[in-house]
């Protein structure tokens, strides 16, 4: 009998897991993805096939294009750059395989029991754990549900593990393909887009709504999307794919745009629509558990179950499912076992698209404060006018501050640009305390740092900004 089981090893049930033991509590977590042989993995989708080895490839395949694009502008001539694929990916392996095995020794050095198999939620808190053949049942006094997501897969094109793939599969590809096509421009999409873009795909991607990226602030999306064509993405908006057809060598996908349709043939096809939460074989029957219309767990705002002692966090629950969201959820729950009254601030979860420049934001943009009647002003400023962003010939994109009108406490924060998430998260802090645009402007940025765009576009929703011509007074 432990205090707390955890069935699921990523982010938020891993990180639960941590913080339980940490409280005093016995704690045991369950989980089921393994090695090739047969070797436990904690950390995952978010290190095994997520945040972690996508962003090797981000920064691998960034290095790649400014190798063979942007060095000779600063006078270094290297001759022909060769890409060696297999030592890439290997790259990446590496620093999957050392973050998987980092999880493991803070499970021993914290004593959470690993326990290795697929867990089913019983009623009365039992857990039935199945690995093979074996089949045990261990109890708790508290049962943190953390089996996170998976890919949704559709209709017209459904996965094969050879050219027609999901996101773990275009983590894998052992060679660039020529034409790749991508479904859905949402998050996936545009990061692993721009991973073989760079590398050298001609890239299409396919994407049903008319409007690119609706959760960003508008004007910002529009210069993304400038930004992100030149780059080399085809990015086609309100396209409806009816039907993709695979052979061995490539996939034939045909499309509905502006009435007409359309066919294009690509040697690999990623299909990146979302993620649906992950609750196959999870629950049985009498467990007293709820899933909601979308098939999420149902939960409250403390991640409780309408089962006393149940649980649930991360992915598998509602709101977005972003791996610090989960873990902040996780450590919220252990908390709360531990008689604590943690809560969750679900009004500050930061948002970051890792392309170059990355797309990052917290709290509100114009359209949601329009849409609530909130009386608003903003501050803008862009990169092409700091002295750092200039000398590292990044200066696309800009900051933009929001603050309420009269108070003027910061609603929101949005960049497109060098660092975007680093200069959202250092506004985030100040969100976190309270800050009004005043506060940030009245504060000292070291000189010369991207982190001033954000000092000048705080400044700027006063009209106090130093260094552009928005006087407002
Ligand atoms: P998961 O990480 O999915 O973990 C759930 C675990 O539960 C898995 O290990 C699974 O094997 C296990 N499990 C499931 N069912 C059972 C069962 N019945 N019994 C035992 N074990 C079970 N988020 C970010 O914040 N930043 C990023 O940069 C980012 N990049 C991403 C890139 C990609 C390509 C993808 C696919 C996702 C990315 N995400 C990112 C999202 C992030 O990975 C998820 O939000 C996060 O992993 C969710 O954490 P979780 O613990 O809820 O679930
Ligand atoms: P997403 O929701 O970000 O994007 C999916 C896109 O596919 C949307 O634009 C949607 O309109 C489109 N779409 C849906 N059905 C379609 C269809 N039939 N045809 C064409 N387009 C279609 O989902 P994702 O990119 O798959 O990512 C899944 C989750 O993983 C996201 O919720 C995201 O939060 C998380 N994630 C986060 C990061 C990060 O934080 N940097 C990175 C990767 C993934």
């Amino acid at each position: 009998m432990y205090d707390v089981v955890i069935i699921g090893g990523g982010p938020a049930g891993y990180v639960a897991a941590i913080k339980c033991a940490q409280l005093g509590l016995s704690v045991a977590c369950v989980e089921s993805m393994s090695d090739s042989e047969g070797n436990q993995k904690y950390g995952g989708t978010c290190l095994n096939v997520g945040c972690i080895p996508s962003k090797a490839l981000l920064d691998s395949s960034q290095r790649f294009y400014e190798a063979n694009n942007d060095l000779s502008k600063h006078g270094i001539n290297t001759g022909e750059v060769k890409l060696d694929i297999p030592a890439m990916m290997e790259r990446k392996d590496k620093i999957v395989t050392q973050l998987v095995s980092g999880v493991s020794g803070l499970f021993k050095a914290n004593k959470v029991t690993p326990i290795q198999g697929h867990g089913k939620l019983l009623s009365g808190k039992k857990v039935e754990v199945t690995n093979g053949e074996s089949i045990e049942i261990i109890e708790a006094s508290n049962i943190i549900l953390a089996t996170g997501s998976k890919p949704i897969e559709i209709n017209s094109a459904t996965f094969n593990n050879n050219n027609i793939v999901d996101s773990t599969g275009a983590l894998e590809f052992s060679s660039i393909p020529k034409k790749l096509g991508v479904i859905g421009a949402g998050v996936i999409g545009l990061e692993l887009g721009s991973v073989w873009c760079r590398l050298g795909s001609e890239v299409t991607m396919l994407e049903a709504l008319p409007e690119f990226l609706p959760m960003a602030d508008k004007k910002m999306a529009k210069e993304v999307y400038k930004e992100f064509t030149k780059q080399g993405l085809d990015i086609k908006l309100g396209c409806k794919v009816t039907q993709a057809k695979a052979n061995k060598t490539n996939v034939k996908v045909e499309y509905e745009e502006n009435g007409s349709i359309n066919e294009k043939v690509f040697d690999k096809l990623i299909v990146c629509v979302g993620r649906a939460p992950n609750t196959k074989d999870l629950l049985s029957d009498d467990c007293g558990v709820d899933l909601d219309d979308r098939g999420f767990i149902k939960v409250d705002d403390f991640c409780s179950t309408k089962e006393p002692g149940v649980w649930a966090v991360g992915d598998v629950v509602r709101g977005p499912m972003l791996a610090h969201k989960g873990s902040e959820e996780g450590v919220m729950v252990a908390e709360r076992i531990a008689g604590k009254h943690a809560a969750v601030n679900y009004d500050l979860v930061p948002s970051v698209i890792y392309t170059h420049p990355e797309l990052a934001w917290v709290g509100k943009n114009e359209e949601e404060l329009k849409a609530e009647g909130v009386e608003y002003k903003t501050g803008s400023f862009p990169f092409a006018a700091s002295g750092r962003a200039l000398a590292t010939d990044e200066s696309v994109g800009s900051v933009k501050v929001l603050a309420d009108k009269l108070t003027d406490t910061i609603l929101g924060i949005h960049v497109f640009g060098p660092s975007a998430a680093e200069l959202v998260q250092q506004g985030l802090i100040a969100m976190e305390f309270g800050s009004s645009s005043e506060d940030i402007g009245l504060t000292m940025f070291s000189h010369p740092t991207v982190s001033e765009a954000l000092h000048e576009a705080a400044l700027a929703a006063n009209g106090h900004a130093i260094h552009i011509g928005n006087r407002k007074r």
